[in-house]
């Protein structure tokens, strides 16, 4: 018991209340004193038992919320009624003799324990856990690490980063293992958030005074896990304040779980310090799921709901869509909902019917051969022109085929639709284009990063058009 003291916590707490509840309704009823801690609760002081029922019914949670606020843990407070300058009064002891003056108000404590129920961490999905996870060929690797991670957080894989493109599973997978953890120990402090919002918390405790708090907060965590660091991107002072972060709970052997979109490499204005601490670790990326994992997960969230789906049905929504696993999920809601709504059982033909739209955008997407002539003229410093038109010089040559290649690779134009697009070429051109670029990729490391960052932002710009 007597490692944990939170008094530092508790009075961060009541000076925010103070602050926020004015000074007035503060001196009525905030009739408080720092007792002691455990490692899940605050005993404080009260000195009657008026005030502690007022306290419970009015101001418990609040002053709750605020210690989780600032110490990322579900800690409750727990009142005791003491005389004033008294002593803790404890059940069934008799008063001692009273003194002169008005007869002693030593209360017994009938502090109800506080109910120890599983809780629902407030920052965690219930449905992202392990049980919900599909493992196939594609994050096998991740998944296997994840599993071991919240076995033993922070003993090995520290900091654990996980990579790839939307909606792959990053975040399911990150938050299974805050899941895990809690579900273990539900006295662990887990502490899930995006980059983002780390961000503006961060910003923000400047902004009101009260950076150190923000600082408590972060580095007295077991488990740290944050959502989408490619968003810490130019953000240079949230990146100093997680370098410090990181390098504490490091030290504490506090595990640390991260997820970007990209490989680390390929951030762009980065701290290198921060760089090199999230490649210390282990990265692991994930890939889009192949046919039977997509069918597994499909059969799996079938499972979980009271709509029948017939396995057909799972098979042509798994051949039709191939991006990842958002868009699969999306397109099951979506006939489940149909059949809800018009009462019908979920039939092959309906199914052709319902997602025709969603399969054709899936197979197009939205990227244009235009936008792929754009992103790649970009990045070779050309002009769109040079790349559709006639010229064969190798600075243009090389380009183009890496636009061809690309084009192959996340389209389903053909061949001889993909010559026509680009500048009225034979289709032996174009498979002469992807026969080429594979070569050099079995060659070129960078290549395949430069073609991967390429197919990267051709996808995000179409995702705005
Ligand atoms: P990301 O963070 O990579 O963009 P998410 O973790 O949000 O992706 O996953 C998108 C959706 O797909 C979520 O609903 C998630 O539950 C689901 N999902 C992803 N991978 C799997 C998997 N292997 N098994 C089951 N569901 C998955
Ligand atoms: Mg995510």
């Amino acid at each position: 018991m007597g490692s944990w003291n939170y008094s530092v916590f508790f009075n961060e707490a009541m000076n925010q209340a103070k602050a926020e509840l004015g000074e007035h309704e503060f001196a009525m009823w905030f009739n408080i004193e720092y007792d002691s801690s455990s490692e899940s609760s605050i005993v404080v002081r009260v000195p009657s038992s008026f005030y502690r029922d007022q306290l419970i019914r009015q101001y418990q949670k609040y002053l709750e919320g605020k210690l989780f606020d600032l110490t990322g843990k579900h800690l409750g407070l727990e009142f005791v009624v003491v005389k004033p300058s008294g002593q803790a009064s404890v059940p069934g002891e008799t008063a001692p003799a009273p003194a002169p003056g008005p007869a002693p108000s030593l209360e017994a404590s009938p502090t109800k324990p506080v109910e120890r129920v599983k809780v629902k961490h407030h920052q965690l999905r219930t449905d992202y856990t392990f049980e919900n996870f599909v493992i196939g060929d594609n994050n096998g690797f991740a998944a296997n690490a994840a599993l071991a991670i919240s076995k033993n957080p922070g003993t090995s894989y520290n900091p654990f980063l996980i990579y790839g493109g939307v909606g792959l599973g990053k975040t399911h997978l990150m938050q299974s293992i805050g899941n895990r953890v809690w579900a273990e120990n539900s006295k662990a402090r887990v502490i899930c958030i995006t980059a983002e919002e780390f961000t503006n918390e961060f910003i923000q405790s400047i902004h009101d005074k009260t950076a150190q708090n923000f600082k408590n907060k972060y580095r007295f965590v077991d488990v740290l896990l944050i959502d989408d660091i490619h968003f810490l991107q130019n953000k240079m002072g949230s990146q100093e304040e997680l370098f410090h972060t990181f390098n504490a709970l490091y030290d504490a052997n506090k595990q640390m779980v991260f997820t970007c979109d990209r490989p680390v490499s390929e951030l762009k204005n980065l701290n290198d310090r921060l760089r090199s601490r999230f490649e210390r670790g282990l990265n692991v990326d994930l890939q889009p799921p192949n046919f039977e994992t997509r069918c597994a997960i499909l059969k799996k969230k079938v499972e979980a709901g009271r709509v029948a789906v017939p396995d057909e049905v799972v098979e042509i929504i798994a051949k039709n869509i191939s991006t990842n696993v958002r868009d699969l999920e999306a397109a099951l809601t979506k006939l489940l909902a149909y059949s809800e709504l018009v009462r019908k059982d979920i039939t092959l033909e309906i199914a052709q019917h319902q997602l025709k739209d969603i399969f054709s955008q899936s197979k197009h997407g939205n990227v244009t051969i235009e936008g792929i002539l754009r992103a790649v003229a970009d990045q070779y410093k050309l002009s769109f022109s040079d790349l559709k038109g006639k010229k064969r010089t190798k600075n243009i040559a090389f380009p183009r085929q890496v636009a061809m290649y690309i084009a192959r690779e996340i389209t389903e134009y053909s061949t001889t639709e993909l010559g026509f697009e680009f500048g009225g070429r034979d289709h032996t051109t174009v498979m002469h284009a992807c026969q080429k670029i594979e070569e050099r990729l079995k060659l070129d490391p960078n290549l395949e990063s430069s073609i991967q960052s390429l197919v990267r932002t051709i996808k995000e710009y179409s995702s705005k058009a």
